[in-house]
């Protein structure tokens, strides 16, 4: 099906209700795998960190990662899941070229995490509570690259390379219950849903949870019903979508696709889709195993897991302020909307004016510093807030020297390409570069007295009364002084001398 066969968003949000189901694969932030000792060290040689176990080498046996049930167990509590009082691995058996065990260990009915929910914002301030169904403890596969083809998939490949260091990886599903009720906001939803759970996965601090970087993949599940029906439909399942925009596009698309396809009296088969990046469709993939066919039984070679109530205790006490709960916090500190709010989250700037105030700025300067010419810088370098080589730090001195007068905007700019550029911290820039607004009598009034004896005319402007017209004299003074006079201090000396009163 190409794009012009769907039916527009309206109409099908005309006629059918949407569900969605969201099955999101976080990959642990631990020194080793899950049930080895191998090193998780992203970027090593090919093939180095792997061993006996995760390459599933006969009479190899497993052993549980301590720190990737605790991180597990820190997930379900933060996501207000009950936890397992016992739970087993269990087998899902089928094969595949990177999963040399020819099963992938998961957990099946025994989750360790179960029946919670995460709470979400949405853009106009409205929260939206998504049911958590289950979040699972299991492990990643290796990775195929397929050499020859044209598109880097295996169709058309002349061979394959395969890399098994991230087999055994951990990974935690965190799979939602149906999500209804969501109508036409199911894509908004659905992205905002993503983009908490990424914040409460780097809160707890069990990992980076870049997208990019694929140590987090949603999987996207849409149904149709009509309006007034309680049955769900057929769902299709939308697999790795990889940006926060792929998930709500993806969204979108399935809708708008599913719509078409039962306007027509088609039926919607269970399959798994491929989204496309480039034009924001998805493909078909395979039709979809039922769970019988993995043939899933408890993993004999592991024993069973009993949390015990004090310790999970404990690590319900040691949780971290959840991030919904910290950005209603910080509005109200900085005195801000729901949607600035939202603009900063977004532009990942949240933190960074954190640490910017906790280093001495007010609120107000840091978000302006961060969210207006540094995000600029950032998309312009096409890279992350983050990744800039400028600390909180440093932006609360640019801060600390406009506060004190002893730079403008303009020169603080400056300031700021200068630090960006590798020049030093704010005061060794303003220090190399001459970059001090002129605020000393002298130099200024010389430049004011200039202004004056080079426009006649401006100036009797001004001393006939037209006070207006003095901001020519100010923007002269300004050129003069190359952006470095002060220009309030400018325009109140200019007042003085042609003796008109501001
Ligand atoms: P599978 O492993 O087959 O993908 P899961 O139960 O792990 O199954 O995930 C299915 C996801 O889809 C869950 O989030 C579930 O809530 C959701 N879901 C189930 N049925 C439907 C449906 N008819 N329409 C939309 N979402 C659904
Ligand atoms: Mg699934
Ligand atoms: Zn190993």
């Amino acid at each position: 099906m190409t794009v012009t066969d769907l039916v527009s968003y309206e109409d099908a949000l005309a006629s059918y209700d949407p569900v969605m189901g969201l099955e999101v694969h976080v990959e642990l932030g631990t020194a080793t795998k899950m049930f080895c000792g191998c090193a998780t060290t992203l970027g090593a040689e090919p093939n180095s960190q792997t061993c006996p176990v995760c390459l599933g080498l006969p009479g190899a046996l497993p052993v549980v990662n301590a720190t990737g049930v605790e991180s597990a167990v820190r997930i379900g509590l933060a996501l207000h899941c009950d936890i397992a009082e016992w739970c087993r691995f269990a087998r899902k058996n089928y094969f595949y070229p990177d999963m040399p065990k020819n099963f992938q260990t998961s957990q099946y009915d025994e989750p360790i995490a179960f029946d919670g929910h995460l709470d979400v914002q949405l853009e106009d301030g409205e929260v939206f509570r998504v049911g958590i169904e289950r979040a699972h403890m299991e492990e990643d596969t290796g990775k195929s690259t397929h050499i020859g083809g044209a598109t880097g998939r295996i169709h058309g490949a002349s061979h394959s390379l395969l890399d098994y260091n991230r087999a055994g990886i951990p990974l935690i599903e965190i799979v939602t219950k149906p999500i209804t009720g969501a109508g036409a906001r199911a894509p908004e939803i659905a992205r905002a849903y993503v983009a908490e759970l990424r914040e409460v996965i780097r809160a707890l601090g069990v990992s980076e949870a870049r997208m990019e970087m694929g140590q987090l993949r949603c999987d996207v599940n849409v149904s149709l019903r009509p309006h007034g029906r309680e049955k769900f439909g057929t769902r299709s399942e939308t697999k790795n979508v990889n940006s926060l925009r792929s998930v709500e596009r993806a969204v979108r698309f399935e809708i708008q696709r599913h719509a078409a396809v039962l306007d027509d009296g088609g039926v919607i088969v269970q399959e798994t889709r491929h989204f496309h990046e480039e034009n924001g469709s998805t493909t078909s993939g395979r039709v979809k195993e039922e769970a019988e066919d993995y043939r899933y039984f408890p993993e004999p070679d592991l024993v069973p897991l009993a949390p015990a109530r004090a310790w999970v205790e404990e690590l319900r006490a040691g949780l971290p302020e959840l991030p919904l709960a910290r950005r209603a916090r910080l509005r109200e500190e900085w005195g801000i909307s729901a949607h600035e709010m939202q603009s900063a989250l977004n532009a990942g700037a949240v933190d960074l004016v954190v640490a910017t105030v906790e280093a001495g700025a007010d609120a107000t300067s840091a978000r302006k510093w961060w969210l207006g010419e540094l995000a600029r810088r950032a998309n312009e370098a096409g890279t992350d807030l983050t990744a800039l080589p400028i600390t909180p730090a440093q932006v609360a001195r640019v801060a600390a020297l406009v506060a004190e007068g002893a730079l403008n905007d303009k020169l603080a700019r400056q300031v700021i390409d200068g630090v960006l550029a590798g020049e030093g911290g704010p005061d060794d820039v303003v220090e190399k570069r001459g970059l001090r607004v002129v605020s000393d009598e002298g130099a200024l009034g010389a430049a004011v007295d200039e202004a004056i004896a080079a426009n006649p005319a401006v100036a009797e402007k001004v001393r006939g009364g037209k006070v207006a017209a003095a901001g020519a004299l100010v923007g002269a003074v300004m050129k003069a002084t190359r952006g470095q006079a002060d220009a309030g201090r400018a325009r109140e000396l200019i007042l003085e001398r042609l003796g008109a009163d501001a």
